[in-house]
């Protein structure tokens, strides 16, 4: 270890005899970091500065080789004669791995036993990195500021002597920065509402003229009217050394106004500023064209007044919801007018601006709501009408059901009439056909009138269909003669034979008394072929009728089959 540096603590307040004493006091007390490395690399020395730069103790620093603490190398061993007094950035490790940047001044030192070492002088440079990290951001940032400025941005010598202009010098004047270097105000503002207003103002004890309005002629002697900042510019001393400040074009801005100033004029929807209590402050001449108040009557009052009292309370939820900062659209409001008439307005109203202003569009929509109404009523006849119709084409269709009804169905007993019960077998060709006719039919008439008569048709009609059910088509072709069709030949036979049974199996009971009929019955298989199947029906009936009449013959109360059948002839197929 040198021995020329001590690491005996010198915070004994001891007295300092010799002056190795006095330079490790000093080293102890310095400010900045001090590190003693030896031959081997090996940390030996360290001060409170060093210590506070890793935030490391120096009993955890002692011993430790310097690669550990930093990855920038010492000077090469060989060159520990020249004193390297440049200043290199060295980056430490410190506590808890934090990098730690340091300005490092290396010195040669030598130990009693002629070994050479290295005594380290460190200046801590992190924040100062930081800084000019930031100061280099923001330079670059107000660079891209300057270079994009809509605004010019220009610096005069105190003779009003152009010094510094920004590149939007082009766009405003027509002359580059370049150009504009050098150049003197006043050909720029030829009048003198610059150097008044800023006379003005300095006499004023102001150092600065905001928003003076004046009128800039550009390189091609065009002039534009421009709104100006401008301030005094002082040396680091205090001293006036010129003026800089913005200027802005304002011909764009007066053009947006003149349009503003003409749409509000003209605008056939009322316009309306209102006041942060409701009253109007500014209207268009529409206001006064719609609702016959003069413009005097109208600045000033609340339209809220004016509002019909049945529409106080959706004018009331309308403020509510612009005072919660909501936009109102299209809300329709009744508005009395100088005539003391209501007209219907739609409002739409922005919810209150900065300054607590509130801007209104309204539109005179007198006229759609009368439409609406009139449609309204219009539509409601329709419905009107259209559902009279129905009612009545339901009506006619019940009717029409009942017609239907009554032309293909016998009034008394509900069965298929004759033209009826033909049709269907002409359109179903049915596998088979019975006729039927009840026995001596004539006496019961005789005995118990007419009407005896016809509570024994109906009560033989309902036990034909009651017994036939699905499986055959039941009609009353004549008198007391009933027809049946068969849909299947194979059960044609047997189940005659039982629609005989069960008209004749029970007595009927009429009113004064019961009676037991029997029937006839002749059945013939379905025939095929023919002219046409109108034919076909015909003949097919033939047969059966003869067979009928065969039962009649040989005794009544009996099926008789066709004569075919009786012969043995298989019908065709069903
Ligand atoms: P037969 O055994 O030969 O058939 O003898 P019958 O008495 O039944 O003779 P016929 O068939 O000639 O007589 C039919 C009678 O049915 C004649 C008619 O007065 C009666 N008649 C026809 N239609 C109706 C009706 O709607 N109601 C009533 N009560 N009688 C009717
Ligand atoms: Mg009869
Ligand atoms: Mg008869």
């Amino acid at each position: 270890m040198p021995e020329n540096v001590s690491t005996a603590s010198p915070r004994t307040g001891s007295r300092l005899s010799t002056t190795a004493d006095v330079l490790a006091h000093a080293i102890q007390a310095a400010c900045a970091g001090v590190c003693v490395v030896d031959s081997s690399g090996a940390i030996t020395a360290v001060n409170p500065a060093f210590e506070a730069l890793l935030g490391l103790d120096a009993s955890r620093l002692i011993g430790l080789p310097f690669s550990t603490i930093s990855i920038q190398p010492l000077p090469e061993s060989d060159a520990w004669l020249e004193t390297d007094r440049r200043q290199r950035c060295y980056s430490f490790t410190g506590a808890g791995g934090k990098d730690v940047f340091a300005a490092v001044s290396t010195v040669p030192v030598r130990a009693g036993d002629g070994t050479g070492g290295w005594l380290l002088v460190a200046h801590e440079a992190t924040d100062f990195d930081d800084h000019r990290a930031l100061l280099r951001e923001r330079e670059e940032q107000l660079l891209g500021m300057f270079e994009n400025l809509q605004e010019l941005y220009f610096e005069v010598d105190l003779f009003g002597n152009v010094k510094v202009a920004s590149p939007s010098a082009l766009r405003h004047t027509g002359y580059t920065p370049d150009e504009l270097v050098g150049m003197n105000v006043h050909r720029l503002i030829p009048d003198d509402s610059l150097t008044a207003g800023l006379a003005g103002a300095l006499s004023a004890g102001r150092d600065r003229l905001t928003n003076q309005d004046a009128t800039l002629r550009r390189k091609d002697e065009t002039t534009v009217p421009v709104s100006i900042n401008v301030a005094l510019a002082t040396s680091q001393n205090g001293q006036p050394i010129g003026y800089r400040g913005t200027l802005v074009d304002l011909s764009e801005t007066r053009g947006a106004e003149r349009d503003r100033d003409r749409i509000f004029s003209l605008s056939l929807d009322m316009l309306a500023v209102l006041d942060t209590r409701a009253r109007i402050i500014r209207a268009n001449p529409a206001w006064v064209q719609t609702t016959g108040y003069a413009l005097p009557q109208l600045i000033g009052s609340r339209p809220f007044d004016r509002f019909h009292p049945l529409d106080e309370l959706p004018a009331r939820e309308a403020r509510e919801r612009l005072r919660a900062g909501a936009l109102v659209r299209e809300l329709r409001i009744r508005f009395r007018c100088a005539d003391g008439a209501y007209k219907w307005f739609s409002w739409s109203i922005t919810p209150p601006a900065a300054e607590g202003e509130v801007y209104c569009v309204v539109r005179d929509i007198s006229n759609v709501m009368e439409a609406e109404t009139q449609r309204e009523a219009l539509i409601s006849t329709l419905k009107e009408t259209a559902e009279r119709l129905a009612r009545q084409a339901a009506e006619l269709q019940g009717l029409r059901d009942e017609a239907e009804y009554a032309a293909s169905h016998d009034a008394l007993t509900g069965l298929l009439n004759r033209r009826a019960w033909f049709d269907l077998a002409t359109r179903t060709r049915p596998a088979a056909v019975t006729l039927l006719d009840l026995d001596s039919f004539k006496q019961v008439n005789d005995t118990f009138g007419h009407p005896g008569g016809d509570v024994v048709l109906i009560e033989v009609g309902k036990r034909m269909t009651g017994r036939v059910a699905s499986r055959a088509h039941v009609g009353r072709i004549g008198g007391e003669e009933f027809g049946i069709l068969f849909k299947n030949y194979a059960e044609a036979v047997e189940l005659s034979h039982e629609v005989l049974d069960c008209i004749g199996g029970t007595p009927i009971a009429l009113s004064a008394a019961e009676i037991t009929v029997t029937a006839s019955a002749g059945l013939a298989p379905g025939r095929r072929g023919g002219r046409s199947r109108e034919d076909a029906v015909a003949r097919t009936y033939e047969d059966a009728d003869q067979a009928l009449y065969e039962a009649k013959r040989s005794g009544r109360a009996r099926l008789v089959l066709s004569r075919d059948l009786r012969a043995g002839a298989r019908p065709s197929a069903a």
